[in-house]
């Protein structure tokens, strides 16, 4: 418990120097544990209030979310981290547009996304022309 002020006066007041001193000490320490505390809480609000910051800017464009302002755009994060627990979790892209999360394994495709079909991987073509040499 941190000592008074009060007590302390009193202390001084009866004489007793030794342990008025003894409670100055309590109360310098105590006051250097306040500082600390007070220095921690401040971060933590600065860190919170820049986590707020972020997901006022979150906007959704189908199927991602993107971190936008005037003048940045920052992403894709994932929809369902985002909608389910609230986290900002940046996707990984891979090819043809197809995009990963690393938290929740859910993936997505982009507006680019092409799915192959056997002609443009150019299987086709190369099995047509074997049973051609057949005929
Ligand atoms: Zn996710």
């Amino acid at each position: 418990m941190i000592p008074r002020y009060k007590d302390i006066i009193e202390l001084v007041k009866k004489g007793a120097t030794v342990e008025a001193q003894e409670k100055i000490l309590e109360l310098r320490e105590a006051a250097l544990e306040l500082q600390e505390e007070n220095m921690q809480l401040k971060e933590e609000l600065s860190k919170l209030k820049q986590v707020i910051n972020k997901k006022e800017n979150m906007v959704y464009h189908a199927p991602f979310y993107w971190i936008e302002d005037e003048d940045s755009k920052d992403g894709p994060f994932c929809q369902n981290c985002f909608d389910s627990v609230g986290k900002s979790i940046r996707l990984q892209k891979n090819d043809n547009d197809c995009w990963n999360c690393l938290n929740c394994n859910k993936s997505y495709t982009g507006p680019n996304f092409k799915e192959h079909n056997i002609e443009e991987l150019g299987i086709g073509i190369g099995m047509n022309n074997i049973f051609e040499d057949y005929i």
